[in-house]
This record gives structure tokens, C-alpha cells and sequence, in this order.
């Protein structure tokens, strides 16, 4: 029904049907548009003439008034209603069918001449911007008849439009019409049916306007859907103290909660209630007291000042909370619905499912499945995955945000919310941490040298970077709330300083960052921490029933990998090696190996670095017991471990026994024009094997350890970076031969995995020779699409926001999966691969295994697993289970 009638209109009808009370009106369907657009105006009018004119009469019959009938007039409102909402669109005209003689009626029989004067001057202006186009399309220009009113006001001094008397209001449509003349060259139209022509023209040729062409190729929402016409007879909330308009819930869209709630206003128009100029009462008077305790307003004074419309209208009030029953029933979800009261008759305007926060999102649909209103695999479909973050992380209480001074804003990059004091640098986060204060480092952007100051921050700000920036995925992988890439904020490292919103912050200065939101607020703003039992247990125990494809997680350490299964991770899907370099005294030795000037002083290195990997590895192999555990060799370029600082330079000529101009010299000699197409991945492994046979020693060791003591382990080792057969066969040779002399030395063997990344699109194109060599694939969807876009994931932030507003590109490629061509090289790998070899496993641990849509899109592809940071873990989860249950 939506398809012909469009949304608004189906559930109009819908209503009508069930005898829920909705002004008499009727729908020209979305197939008229079509043909109004195929055939022309002309061609059109004289097709659905005869139908409109019946269905005015049907209007007048049912209201007993008259449309073009200046003693007993009927005004209509005209809406558009595509099948799918289209803010691109003609929106709504109120009042239509009024002119100077109707005006005068009006006042006489409503005994209220500023309201009929009032609907008239509104609806010449509404009539004017959005049927005869005067309305401005760029947003710093003023709407005419804005600038006519603001004119007007001002010449009487007064502030508000509520101030303007009758005779003001009158002059205000004598301006308006002749702006309308100056400006189509046109009188205003007087005659209701040329209002009404207008008005239905007006929503046709909108489907073809700019924006609503633009938001159509945005949203790949097909041309030939066409919109649909609403016209309804008008009711009034403003007709005295015995009407009433509002907005209302069947339930709670904060938090859930099974209470029917809402606003209204005595006397009032829909706009007024959002308008914030009279402040509204509640619906129920349960509501009613809870708002009052909120507002600190005594008992007596609420039930004076601000009843609830059980109490001051109670017959509409019982009316009314049966239909938000009677409505819920039916659409089996939380309806958001529009009513008007007109003297004493209950009118509904309009219902919808009710837009809800993830908390809302999760109770409301168990809620619904315990009362047997929904199934199981409803409640699967009904859940936003994304949604989720808002459940998994500490949130800013909400009344604390409201006050809180927004002072920048950048990317979401790791959702939560963190408050703390600022610091610029990693170590002075460490030393204040130590010190147990709650910090947020504040950079220019961050490198590995940060980690250790991130992982004690509370949160992480950024001027530069993007969503895959360094910052933000090491952030998201340690659940750690980041913004990233706020690039209105100024940062003076020698200073210590920040500026942001025309406010210089120093050091120590306590700011609070929104990271689900982007937004950076001054001071510290109260949090509270998430609840994961309950129905959000319940849900996330529904996605693992119906889910086919496996979710795994991303994790360097014990703890994250504990998380990561705490939150339904059936195992890690990619464990990046480098960042467990960087801790204590490793990366001394890690340096050792790379200033090493031959083979044997950089074994040297590497053995001190062979227990520490190994005491890793055990960690998470422990903590992964029963799954497997995906161990990707060293992949970051060298010169990102080497020191930058000339005091880390001297230590490490002390360490090493040579000059302070050598180590320079070694260092300079590292840097790269081009890092991210340098010397990484495993360019590193098959220049020195000596790295990956410490790095595949120190894995199967690991294993061979925990499996003594019981431990259910199953390694996989990953090889990064791959292009050429060759590359993965000579690192494969490698592993295979570390692991063949270490089995003969312990004398036992555990199974174990080679695999590499498909990260390099040549390797997506000889995935069949790759996969006669390997037993798994893994996406590496960051690098794949760096390297088949050409962006730089590092620098794209500075110009990808451009490009989605200007609409080149419909999302950033580095957090949506762009399935239309990175999307091709997966799809085209899989199949080469398990042509080449049917046991081939196949998954993807790039950000997008965290993103709901590319999520879907893996599922489609029958890979069997995505991999992403903990806390994605139950979103992704969430989407697999969507994707399988859609799939059906
Ligand atoms: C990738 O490239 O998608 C990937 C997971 O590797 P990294 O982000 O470490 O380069
Ligand atoms: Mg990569």
C-alpha cells in the first residue's frame, strides 16, 4: 500500500480502516506522478479532474462544509508523501482554500478573528515558498515573507510573533501578496481550486526537483517510485480552550520503557508545542508528576498550571489512550503519533513507527516478543546494529549534555564518552595517570610512540586523521572513546596549549569528548556506565542463534581478547604483532635489531625479543581457549620503530656501542618517501627471515606451552602485505621449517594455519595461485582500499569529507565497504581462492568487519567469518544475524 499511496498516506488509510478518528480526505496515489510526468500536466487533469472533485465532495459531505464556499468554508491541507521519506521534497500547506472573504467568516464563526487571520497569513506564506518557489534555496538567504514579518515587528517593537494583533496580522497578508506579485509577476490566487491545483502541480513537479533528484541518487531510491498527494480536511487546535494539539508515544523512545507519554498544548497550533515558546504539558498525569519532580514543581502547582490532559480533558485523554493501543496492535512497534482536539473532538494526524534510542531499540523489542506481538526474527530485523555502540559504552548522562558548551566537533572514531583533564604527550599521560587523574590526550594526530599514553587516557582527541587513522582504530580497538580529525582545533605543542571555539585550553584543563557524536564539550560532563545483562543479553543471544556467518575479533593482548569474548567473540581474526613492541623496554630491543648491521647481530636482537612475544602469545591463547587465534607477522615499516628523538638516538648509540652520527645516519637512511608502498608487510620477512622465523618460533612455542597445560589452542599465522605467489610461498617455506625444527626440539606437534591478508589488489587478482599455497584468506579491507581507491588512509579525511558533500562519494570508503569496486576484488578472490582450493577459510578483518552494511555484504559472499574490535563484536554479530535472517 505504501508503494501507491506513499507512506504518509497508507497510514492514513491504514487508520481510517480501523476506525482510528483522521479528518475525511483522500490520496492521489504515486502512480498519477508517474503518469504526470510521463504524459504532462494537461493529459493528467483531465484523467483524475472528475476524481478530485468527488473526493472534495465526499470531504464536504463528511464535515457538512463547503470547499470554494466563502459562508461555510472547508480548508484542506496538501501534503507530498513519497513510498520512502524524501526530505528533498514539497513538504506540507496548511489552511488552503482560504482567502480575504473566507478570513472574515472564519473570524466571525470561530468568534476569534486573530486565529483566522493568523491561518491566512501563514498559509500565504507557505502557499508562497513552497508552491510559487519563493522559498530560498541557499540557507544564509531570508525567507521574504520572514524579512516582511521581522519588518513588521520591529516597526511595533515587539520580539515575538504571538505579540502581533489582528490589524498586524491583516496588514502582514496585504504584504505578502504583494510580494508574491512582484515577485511571480501574478496575483495571489484567491479561487480554492486554484489554490488546490497549485498546490497538487506543486507536489508532482517537486519529484523532480534538484535536491529531491540529488537525495533520490543518494539513497538509490528508484525514479519511477513517483510521490502521492494528501489532501485532508484541516482541524484546529487553536480554536479555543476546549482544543488542543500534541504529540505522543506508545512507549518511551529514551529509554523503553512500556509508558504511554506525550505533549500538548491547550489551544494551540502543531508547531507550537516543538516551538519552545508556551511550555507544554504532559499527556498522563502519572507523566505529568514525573516531569513536575524533575522541575522541582510542587504537586499543587502542577495540578494547577500544567494538568494533564487526563485531568483537564478526560474524556479525549481515554479516547486517546486507546487508539495509541489500538495503533501499537496494529503495527506491532512504538507509534509516534500527531493529534489535534478540536472543540472537544479527538483528531489523529499522523502515526509512525517512533524513532528510539539503541536502549529503547533493545527493550521495547523484547518487550514485544514477550507479549507475543513480534517473533524472534522480527526482533532480529527491528535492531539498528549501529545502534548497539550507545549500549556498550559509558554514555554522558543526558541532562549533563544538554547544558554542556559544544566547543568542536570531529569524526565519531570510538564511540563512548570520556571526560578528563588534557595532555599533550604520551608519557605525561602515563606519569598523570599514574597519579590516578583522568586525562584525554589532546594531539595533532598519533603514531605508535602514543599507544601506551592512549591506553591510559580516558579518551582521545585528534586534529588530523580520519576513520582509520592511527588514533582511531587503535582507539575502537581498545574501546577506547576517540574523536578524531577535529580540524577546527589548534593545537601548540610547545606551548601546551589547545584552541577550540574561540577558548585557549592549557594542560590540565578538563574537557569532555562525545565519541558516538564527534562532539567536544567544555568542562567535565557527568557519565554513567551501561547495563549488558537483561534484554540486551537476550538480543544479543538471538543474533548468535540466527547468525551464519562467525564473528571474530581484533585483539593484541589477554585483556582485549577477553573482552572481545565476553561480547560473543568466537575467536581473533587478526592480532597485530607490532603494537606488543612498543611495551616496556621491547622497543630497546626492537631497535637493536633494526639498526643491526648484519644477520647475526640482528639474531642477537631477536632472541630478547623471542620470550616476550611468546609470553604474549600464550596470553591470548589462554584467552581464546576452544577458538582459533590469528597471529599476522610484523607489518608496520621499520623507520616507525626507530627514534625520532635525539635523546632516544643517544641512548640507543650507548645500548648498541656506536656514535650518536651513526645511529642518525641508520635512521635517516630508514625513512621512506612512501611507507605505506615501502618497505612492510612481508617485503620485511623475505628481506630479513630471520624476523619471521623469531615471530613463527615464538607462536608455536606459545602453543605447544599452553597446550600442555591444557589449553584447547589453535594458531593460525598470518602473512601481511602479499602481492606475488612467491612472497607468501618463501614466508610459508619459512614458517613451515621453524615449525618442523621446533616440533623435533620439544618433540610434540600442535596443527597450526598459514594464511595471508588479500590486501594488495594483485593479490585479490591472483588469489587462485595464492590460495594453492595457503589454508585462509583475510581481507585486509584498510589497505585494500587505500591501495584500489589511491586515497591514503592516513590523509584522506582532509578531502573525503568534501567529496561527500559534494556528492562524489556517498560514504568514506575506509569505514563503508565500497562494494562497488574494493566489493568486486573480495568477491572475485573468494571465488578464484576456493576454486583453487575448496578448503580455503575466508574472512575479512579490516574496519569494515565492524560495519553493519559491509557486514551484510560479507554474509552475501559466504565468507566465513568478520573480524573487527571488541566492541564491535555484537554489532557485527547483530548484522550477521540480520543478513542471514533477510537472506531467508
Ligand atoms: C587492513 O589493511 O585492512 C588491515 C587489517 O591491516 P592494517 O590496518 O593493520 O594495515
Ligand atoms: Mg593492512
Amino acid at each position: 500500500m505504501k508503494d501507491l499511496l506513499g507512506g504518509k498516506g497508507a497510514n492514513l488509510a491504514e487508520m481510517n480502516l480501523i476506525g482510528v478518528p483522521v479528518p475525511p480526505g483522500f490520496t492521489i496515489t504515486t502512480e498519477i506522478c508517474t503518469l504526470y510526468n510521463q504524459k504532462g500536466r494537461e493529459a493528467v487533469v483531465e484523467m483524475i479532474k472528475d476524481d478530485v472533485m468527488k473526493s472534495v465532495a465526499h470531504i464536504e459531505k463528511l464535515t457538512g462544509n463547503k470547499f470554494n464556499d466563502p459562508s461555510n468554508p472547508q480548508l484542506v491541507s496538501v501534503r507530498s508523501g513519497a513510498p520512502v521519506s524524501m526530505p528533498g521534497m514539497m513538504d506540507t500547506v496548511l489552511n488552503l482554500g482560504i482567502n480575504d472573504e473566507v478570513a472574515e467568516t472564519l473570524a466571525k464563526k470561530s468568534g476569534n478573528p486573530r486565529f483566522a487571520w493568523d491561518s491566512y497569513r501563514r498559509f500565504v506564506q507557505m502557499y508562497g515558498d513552497v508552491v510559487l518557489g519563493m522559498k530560498p534555496t541557499n540557507k544564509t538567504d531570508i525567507d521574504p515573507f520572514e524579512a516582511i514579518i521581522e519588518e513588521v515587528k520591529e516597526k511595533k517593537g515587539v520580539k515575538f510573533d504571538t505579540e502581533l494583533d489582528v490589524d498586524d496580522l491583516k496588514e502582514l497578508v496585504v504584504r505578502f501578496k504583494t510580494a508574491v506579485k512582484e515577485n511571480t509577476g501574478k496575483d495571489f490566487p484567491t479561487d480554492a481550486y486554484d489554490q488546490l491545483w497549485g498546490a497538487i502541480y506543486a507536489v508532482f513537479d517537486s519529484w523532480n526537483n534538484d535536491r529531491a533528484i540529488l537525495y533520490r541518487r543518494m539513497n538509490q531510491i528508484p525514479e519511477e517510485y513517483g510521490t502521492a498527494v494528501n489532501v485532508q480536511a484541516m482541524v484546529y487546535g487553536n480554536m479555543g480552550n476546549n482544543s488542543a494539539t500534541g504529540v505522543c508515544f506508545s512507549r518511551d523512545a529514551g529509554t523503553g520503557e512500556n509508558l504511554f507519554n506525550g505533549e500538548y498544548l491547550i489551544n494551540a497550533q502543531g508547531e507550537d508545542v516543538v516551538a519552545g515558546v508556551r511550555t507544554p504539558q504532559q499527556i498522563m498525569t502519572e507523566g505529568s508528576r514525573r516531569w513536575a519532580k524533575l522541575q522541582g514543581i510542587s504537586e499543587e502547582e502542577r495540578a494547577a498550571k500544567y494538568p494533564s490532559l487526563e485531568e483537564s480533558m478526560p474524556e479525549c485523554a481515554k479516547q486517546l489512550v486507546e487508539i495509541q493501543q489500538k495503533l501499537e496492535d496494529h503495527y506491532h512497534d512504538m507509534q509516534d503519533m500527531e493529534f489535534t482536539i478540536q472543540d472537544g473532538k479527538l483528531w489523529l494526524l499522523q502515526t509512525r513507527n517512533g524513532k528510539r534510542t539503541g536502549a529503547a531499540m533493545v527493550k521495547i523489542a523484547m518487550d514485544l516478543l514477550r507479549e507475543g506481538a513480534i517473533d524472534e526474527k522480527t526482533v532480529i530485523k527491528r535492531m539498528e546494529p549501529g545502534k548497539l555502540d550507545e549500549l556498550l559504552h559509558p554514555v554522558f548522562d543526558k541532562a549533563a549534555v544538554k547544558s554542556a558548551k559544544v566547543m568542536a566537533k570531529g569524526l565519531p572514531a570510538s564511540p563512548g564518552a570520556a571526560t578528563g583533564q588534557i595532555v599533550f604527550f604520551a608519557d605525561d599521560a602515563e606519569e598523570w595517570a599514574s597519579r590516578k587523574k583522568k586525562v584525554i590526550m589532546v594531539r595533532i594526530e598519533t603514531s605508535p610512540e602514543d599507544l601506551r599514553g592512549m591506553s591510559v587516557a580516558q579518551g582521545i582527541l585528534t586534529a588530523r586523521g580520519g576513520m582509520t587513522s592511527h588514533a582511531a582504530v587503535v582507539a575502537r580497538g581498545m574501546g577506547k572513546c576517540c574523536v578524531s580529525g577535529a580540524g577546527t582545533i589548534k593545537v601548540d605543542y610547545k606551548a601546551r596549549t589547545v584552541e577550540m571555539g574561540g577558548k585557549t585550553y592549557k594542560e590540565g584543563d578538563w574537557i569532555s569528548i562525545n565519541g558516538s557524536t564527534g562532539e567536544v564539550y567544555d568542562g567535565a560532563v557527568a557519565t554513567v556506565d551501561p547495563d549488558l545483562g537483561g534484554d540486551y543479553a537476550a538480543v544479543m543471544a538471538l543474533a548468535e542463534k540466527y547468525s551464519t556467518m562467525d564473528v571474530y575479533t581484533n585483539a593484541d593482548s589477554p585483556r582485549d581478547a577477553k573482552k572481545a569474548r565476553e561480547l560473543g567473540a568466537h575467536g581473533i581474526g587478526l592480532c597485530r604483532t607490532e603494537h606488543m613492541f612498543f611495551e616496556g623496554d621491547r622497543i630497546k630491543a626492537m631497535r637493536e635489531m633494526i639498526i643491526a648491521p648484519d644477520e647475526a647481530t640482528r639474531r642477537v636482537a631477536l632472541a630478547k625479543l623471542l620470550p616476550l612475544q611468546r609470553g604474549d602469545f600464550e596470553g591470548i591463547f589462554e584467552a581464546m581457549d576452544g577458538y582459533e587465534v590469528t597471529i599476522r607477522l610484523l607489518d608496520p615499516p621499520l623507520h616507525e620503530f626507530v627514534p625520532h628523538q635525539l635523546e632516544t638516538m643517544r641512548e640507543l648509540a650507548e645500548q648498541t656501542g656506536r656514535t650518536l652520527e651513526e645511529v642518525k645516519l641508520i635512521c635517516d637512511g630508514l625513512e621512506e618517501f612512501n611507507p605505506m608502498l615501502g618497505h612492510r608487510g612481508c617485503r620485511l620477512g623475505n628481506t630479513y627471515p630471520e624476523i619471521t622465523e623469531m615471530q613463527a618460533r615464538a607462536i608455536i612455542e606459545a602453543a605447544l606451552n599452553v597446550k600442555a597445560k591444557g589449553v584447547d589452542v589453535h594458531p593460525k599465522i598470518m602473512v601481511p602485505l602479499i602481492g606475488v605467489k612467491n612472497e607468501i610461498q618463501m614466508q610459508a617455506n619459512i614458517i613451515n621449517e621453524t615449525a618442523k625444527k621446533v616440533f623435533a626440539e620439544r618433540g610434540e606437534t600442535v596443527a597450526y594455519k598459514v594464511g595471508t591478508m588479500i590486501e594488495i589488489p594483485r593479490a585479490a587478482l591472483v588469489a587462485d595461485q595464492i590460495a594453492e599455497v595457503v589454508d585462509f584468506f583475510s581481507f585486509g579491507t584498510n589497505d585494500l582500499t587505500q591501495m584500489t581507491f589511491g586515497y591514503s588512509r592516513d590523509d584522506a579525511g582532509k578531502f573525503l569529507a568534501i567529496y561527500k558533500n559534494l556528492g562524489i562519494l556517498k560514504e568514506d570508503p575506509f569505514q563503508v565497504l565500497d562494494q562497488e569496486g574494493v566489493g568486486q576484488l573480495v568477491e572475485m578472490a573468494t571465488r578464484k581462492g576456493r576454486a583453487a582450493n575448496p578448503d580455503l577459510n575466508v574472512g575479512i578483518c579490516g574496519e569494515h568487519g565492524g560495519e553493519p552494511k559491509s557486514v551484510k555484504f560479507c554474509n552475501k559472499l559466504k565468507l566465513n567469518y568478520v573480524s573487527c574490535s571488541p566492541y564491535r563484536v555484537p554489532i557485527a554479530r547483530l548484522a550477521a544475524a540480520q543478513a542471514a535472517v533477510e537472506a531467508e
